[in-house]
């Protein structure tokens, strides 16, 4: 095994509280599956990491998110070799395996929380992640104000006030 390229495909990962190994290279992906490059080639992440562990997928066989949904898999984005397994591309098609006929079934967020709320729109959400989110959103703005108010009582005493510095002129000889 390339050690080398494990370090690289491992630096890609997060590790989510449902055992799902999560792409997080979000910007290399294709279709909904993760991508990774090793030797100058394109592989989909997920099916590169299992060949590196057990071989050659077999011939006419596809790699199936199986543990869908029953077991919370996150699905196409999850590169856990043992939430994969290699199947008839025709059992793939029968059970919808495609990202979106995935993510419509999907029955945990991308950190592997149920979701157990919808939003105004019908979205589906976790409020693990929610309540996060809105922990980060207030502490990040009480920290633009604290930032605001440090500068300027840093900023103060550099800034005339017209009362208190009128202009002089000086005499020059
Ligand atoms: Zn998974
Ligand atoms: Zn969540």
């Amino acid at each position: 095994m390339d050690g080398k390229a494990i370090t690289r495909f491992a630096e890609k990962i997060d590790l989510v509280e449902n055992g799902c190994w999560r792409w997080t290279a979000d910007d290399n992906t294709n279709n909904g599956y993760g991508r990774f490059s090793h030797n100058g080639k394109p592989w989909v992440a997920h099916r590169w990491v299992w060949e590196a562990i057990n071989g050659p997928v077999p011939e006419g066989l596809v790699l199936d998110h199986f543990r869908h949904p029953q077991d919370g898999c996150i699905g196409p984005l999850c590169v856990n070799p043992h939430h994969v397994k290699p199947v008839t591309q025709r059992e793939n098609v029968l059970r919808g395996n495609s990202p979106s006929a995935h993510n419509a079934r999907k029955t945990v967020c991308s950190k592997g929380h149920p979701y157990d709320r919808r939003d105004s729109r019908g979205q589906r959400r976790c409020s693990t992640c929610q309540a996060a989110y809105s922990r980060a959103r207030y502490a990040a703005k009480v920290a633009a104000r604290r930032s605001a108010d440090h500068v300027g009582q840093l900023l103060a005493p550099l800034l005339p006030s017209p009362a208190s510095r009128p202009l002089t002129l000086v005499e020059t000889s």
